[in-house]
C-alpha cells in the first residue's frame, strides 16, 4: 500500500485522531486543512481573514483558496514520499483540482463509518471539552449535512477513477478503530 491517502470521514467520525496516529506509523506528514485554517485565523493572515467568518459559521471556505494552501503544503519536502490528507478534499470541485497538482497520484481513499446519531453525541461532548468557536449544535448540524451532500459522494468519485477505497467501521475505541485501519491497509 502507497502513503498517499486521503482520510475522510465527517466530523466526530474519529478522523483526526485515526490519521494522525496512521502518519505517525507511516512516517508521513499528517496535513489536516481544519487545524491548517484555524492556525491562520489565530495567526490573523489573510487567509485566516477570509475564513474566520465561513468556519464559524460550519460553511466550506472558497475552494480555491483552500486548493492553493494544500498544493503548497504538499510541495513542502517532508510530503515527497507520502502524506496523509485529513479534511481535504471537500468536495469532486476540490478532488479533481487535487487530481491536477499532484504529480505522483494518490493511491488511495481511508472513510471512516460512524451513524449520525452517534456523530451528534461526539461532537456535543467533544464542544463541552474543547470549546471550538464553531462546534454550536447548529454549526454541528450545518457540518455534517454538508457533508452528507458534499464530502460523502467522494468515495463514489475515487471508486469511478479506480482508486482504492476502505471502508472501514468507525464504531469502537481509539485502539480497535486503527486495528481496522490497519488491517484494511495491510500496514501492521
Ligand atoms: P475540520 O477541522 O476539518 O472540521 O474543518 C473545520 C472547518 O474548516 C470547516 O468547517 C470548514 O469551514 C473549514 N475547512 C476545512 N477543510 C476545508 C476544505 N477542504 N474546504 C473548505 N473548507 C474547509
Amino acid at each position: 500500500m502507497g502513503l498517499r491517502l486521503i482520510f475522510l470521514g465527517p466530523q466526530g467520525s474519529g478522523k483526526g485522531t485515526q490519521a494522525s496516529r496512521l502518519a505517525r506509523l507511516m512516517g508521513v506528514p499528517h496535513i489536516s486543512t481544519g487545524e491548517m485554517l484555524r492556525q491562520a485565523v489565530a495567526d490573523g493572515t489573510e487567509l485566516g481573514k477570509k475564513a474566520d467568518a465561513i468556519m464559524q459559521a460550519g460553511d466550506l471556505v472558497l475552494d480555491d483558496l483552500v486548493v492553493a494552501m494544500v498544493g503548497e503544503r504538499l510541495s513542502q519536502n517532508d510530503a515527497a514520499c507520502g502524506y496523509i490528507l485529513d479534511g481535504f478534499p471537500r468536495n469532486v470541485a476540490q478532488a479533481k483540482a487535487l487530481d491536477e497538482v499532484l504529480e505522483t497520484p494518490l493511491d488511495g481513499l481511508v472513510q471512516l463509518d460512524v451513524p449520525h446519531e452517534e456523530l451528534m453525541k461526539r461532537m456535543l461532548l467533544r464542544a463541552e471539552q474543547e470549546g471550538r468557536a464553531d462546534d454550536t449544535e447548529e454549526g454541528i448540524s450545518r457540518r455534517l449535512a454538508i457533508y452528507w451532500e458534499e464530502t460523502a459522494p467522494l468515495s463514489d468519485y475515487y471508486r469511478e477513477t479506480d482508486r482504492q477505497v476502505f471502508a472501514v467501521d468507525g464504531l469502537g475505541g481509539i485502539d480497535e478503530v486503527f486495528s481496522r485501519v490497519a488491517l484494511a491497509l495491510a500496514v501492521e
